[in-house]
């Protein structure tokens, strides 16, 4: 946890905090602070700052927070990928948000096990707290918002055109001829396959959304890392 994360609940004065539970923990455990010592904080969704803690007991430690630095610039990416595997979808998320990663869509494929859209790990909660991590992980304050789609071709036949439009549109393949791009400027749509990759009608509903497919080369990539590799060498 390398920036605490506040929430608006946290505050009983304009710049004063109370924490409990895990973030409590984790200040008196892992940062081993106590009364006087500083850490950086954020607003969920606003600043971040600094908090300096002013009282640490068993149950909560308090801090008097000023908050006036802005969190890291956002990513110009939106990602598409196809709904992976429960422990999977965890490392995705938080990965994805500590890159800076403001829009997620989780859809299905071909290839996607019909299991793991029952999967709790796709509950509100869970995706918020995946985030919260890659949020507290990359001293990020913006929560990014993640949305599933069931349906593979309603949504890229008719949504996905609308939410790629003016991006450069990409969907990682690696048996794709074209190699992918490198340090490519403005925004960027980036779709992922599962882990069995995406079927060729697939990749041709792609490309008729406006989707050029793209290689990083002859490895194939677990998905996690294929998409740290990706973003990494687009922006
Ligand atoms: N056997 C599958 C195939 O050939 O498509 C492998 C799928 S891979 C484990 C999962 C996803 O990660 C792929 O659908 C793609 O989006 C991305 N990926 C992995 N390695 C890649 C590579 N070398 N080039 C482009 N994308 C890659």
């Amino acid at each position: 946890m390398n920036l605490v994360l506040l929430f608006p609940d946290d505050f009983v004065e304009d710049n004063r905090v109370v924490l409990r539970g895990r973030r409590r923990e984790h200040i008196a455990q892992v940062h081993r602070a106590g009364a006087g010592d500083s850490l950086v904080v954020g607003l969920i969704d606003g600043k971040a700052g600094s908090g300096t803690i002013t009282r640490l007991t068993p149950d909560e430690v308090e801090l008097v927070v000023s908050l006036d630095g802005e969190p890291p610039p956002a990513l110009p990416v939106t990602l598409v990928v196809a709904l992976p595997r429960p422990k999977v979808l965890n490392r995705i998320v938080a990965g994805a948000t500590s890159l800076g990663v403001k829009k997620i869509f989780l859809v299905n494929s071909w290839r996607v096990e019909k299991s793991y859209w029952k999967s709790p790990r796709l509950s509100v909660e869970n995706l918020r707290e995946q985030a919260t991590a890659g949020l507290e992980q990359a001293r990020d304050t913006v929560m990014p918002k993640i949305e599933l789609r069931r349906l593979f071709r309603p949504f890229v036949e008719e949504e996905l055109p609308g939410i790629a439009a003016g991006t450069t549109a990409l969907v990682a393949h690696p048996r794709a001829a074209a190699e992918c791009p490198r340090d490519l400027e403005g925004a960027i749509t980036l779709a992922i396959g599962p882990e069995g990759g995406f079927i060729d009608p697939e990749i041709a509903s792609l490309e008729r959304a406006g989707f050029r497919a793209v290689s990083l080369g002859p490895r194939i990539l677990r998905v996690e890392t294929a998409v740290a590799a990706l973003i990494a060498r687009l922006v």
